[in-house]
């Protein structure tokens, strides 16, 4: 860019050497000479677009002191170089002061000056401007980072913070009364003394409230600095509520982990057992059955080595039954296999459909029993349940209520549902037997059974099929009884959206 200049000064001539020796070193200069007080006021009045004013000191309309006073009051980072013959030291002085750039005394030998003294303030001015530049870079940097950056004095006294540093103290830029009691500054003040005593810096944590309920926290660096003679303390103040958080939120997944984890352990552990004892209980269960069909099968053999057949008859028809019974506990025992293993799907259910399903599916049993069902069920109570496990267990429970009686009574059921809270509980009651306090846990294993086969036949799996399927619908079973009052089974499920 060509060098802009204004030149003022009332003598042409002094204009015209002056002018002479700058574009000798400046060929591209644009001159404006200015040689009246109009010409300065138009000069004044387009913002003075110049790169550096040369003045004479004494002109007729006005003196060099002046026109340095009202450029700098316009524009105060453009150069001004005095130019005179007629100025004394003390004029000069009292010129600097008022911010001239430079003094160049006007005689043939000190002309070759006014380009060396134009380049300095060039180049100064280029200094300061790129100075002015950076800082302002800089301010604007600081007012814009998420990093709060204040100066305190050493004796805690707040001197400037940025955007960010009030925003993290909740105040409003320059509410330095208020910003003591904040727990940052708080903490921050009870560091000084280390600083001011040892050390250069230091680092702390702050936390304001509990930051799990809308607290914060920070970390804040400390360097000790000196400015300006005095000592300070410089601070960085970060916002690590976010990663406080995340901490935190790590910590309750990691207990919630491991708590699940023992959760998990226990229930295999307890799987486990079940296992075995199931295990154990078919292996003797299932045996004792094969054992009378081989006592049956010698006795045949010893009676047909002796060559008596009279009884045969009868030991083939247990063999028979016995096997019979054999291949219903084998496949009651899949059922409830079943039952552990496959997905169920849950769906809402009708309490009523489900226990229509159930006096259909128990007609004929119920009928040879003379049984007589009474049902007391809302329509509108639905349950979360697998349709078929939920008809499956109603059957098992209605089908015992009918069975375990006393000779010659007849059996009455009483079947009702309601809703508790979020559950709907179905109840089987009946004037059944009854069953001991002591055994009512006991009967839901498998295979357990208080009686004989002669007295109520059946294979022990159908409250072990209950108890299975209920709970793997996410509910559970109960009994109530005493010995010759009846029996009453509770199956409580998830009610269902809807239900009333
Ligand atoms: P099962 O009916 O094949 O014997 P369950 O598992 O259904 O097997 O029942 C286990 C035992 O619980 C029965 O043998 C019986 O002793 C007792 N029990 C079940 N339901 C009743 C009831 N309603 N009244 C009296 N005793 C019952």
């Amino acid at each position: 860019m060509p060098l802009r200049l204004l030149l003022l000064d009332d003598n042409l001539d002094d204009r015209l050497l002056a002018r002479r020796e700058i574009e000798r070193h400046f060929p591209q200069c644009q001159t404006t000479e200015v040689g009246d007080r109009a010409g300065f006021e138009r000069a004044a009045e387009a913002g003075f677009p110049f790169d550096v004013v040369i003045t004479d000191f004494q002109m007729r309309w006005t003196t060099g002191l002046d026109v340095l006073k009202v450029v700098k009051a316009h524009e105060p980072e453009l150069p001004v170089i005095m130019f005179t013959a007629t100025g004394t030291q003390e004029i000069a002085v009292d010129a600097m002061k008022h911010g001239l750039d430079d003094y160049v005394v006007k005689s043939p030998r000190h002309y070759a000056r006014l380009p060396v003294a134009v380049r300095t303030c060039l180049d100064r001015s280029e200094i300061r401007s790129r100075a002015i530049r950076s800082e302002t870079r800089l301010a604007a940097l600081l007012e814009n980072i998420e990093l709060g950056v204040f100066r305190m004095s050493l004796e805690g006294g707040l001197e400037e913070g940025n955007k960010a540093f009030w925003s993290m103290l909740g105040l409003m830029p320059g509410e330095y009364s208020k910003a003591p009691s904040h727990p940052l500054i708080a903490e921050v003040t009870k560091r000084l003394p280390e600083l001011q005593a040892t050390l250069d810096s230091a680092e702390l944590q702050a936390l304001s409230g509990d930051i799990g309920t809308g607290g914060r926290a920070h970390t804040v660096k400390l360097v000790r600095v000196r400015v300006n003679g005095h000592d300070a303390v410089d601070g960085i103040v970060e916002d690590i509520t976010s990663l406080r958080r995340a901490d935190l939120e790590i910590h309750r997944l990691n207990v919630d982990l491991e708590q699940r984890i023992a959760e998990r352990t226990r229930q295999l552990q307890e799987a486990n057992e079940a296992l075995e004892t199931f295990g154990f209980s078919v292996s003797h269960d299932m045996r004792e059955p094969l054992r009378t069909i081989q006592g049956y099968a010698n006795a045949l053999k010893q009676d047909f080595s002796e060559g008596r057949m009279d009884q045969s008859a009868v030991y083939i028809n247990r063999i028979e039954a016995v096997a019979r019974r054999v291949d219903t506990m084998v496949s009651d025992l899949l059922e409830f296999a079943r039952l552990s293993r496959t997905e169920i799907a849950i769906e809402t259910v009708a309490i009523a459909d489900a226990i229509e399903e159930v006096r259909a599916a128990l007609h004929s049993e119920a009928s040879h029993a003379r049984a007589e069902l009474r049902v007391d069920v809302p329509s509108g109570l639905l349950a979360r349940a697998h349709r078929q496990t939920f008809a499956q267990a109603l059957t098992n429970l209605v089908s015992n209520a009918v069975k375990f009686v006393a000779p010659g009574v007849t059996p009455v059921v009483g079947i009702s549902a309601q809703q508790e809270g979020s559950m709907v509980r179905v109840t089987v009651a009946d004037n059944g037997i009854g069953i001991a306090a002591t055994a009512q846990a006991r009967i839901f294993n498998v295979f357990e059974r208080l009686h004989s086969e002669e007295e109520f036949p059946g294979t022990g799996i159908g409250l072990a099929i209950v108890k299975k399927g209920v709970e793997r619908m996410g509910g559970n079973v109960g009994v109530s009884s005493a010995p010759g009052a009846g029996s009453t089974f509770q199956v409580e499920l998830p009610a269902a959206e809807g239900s009333i």
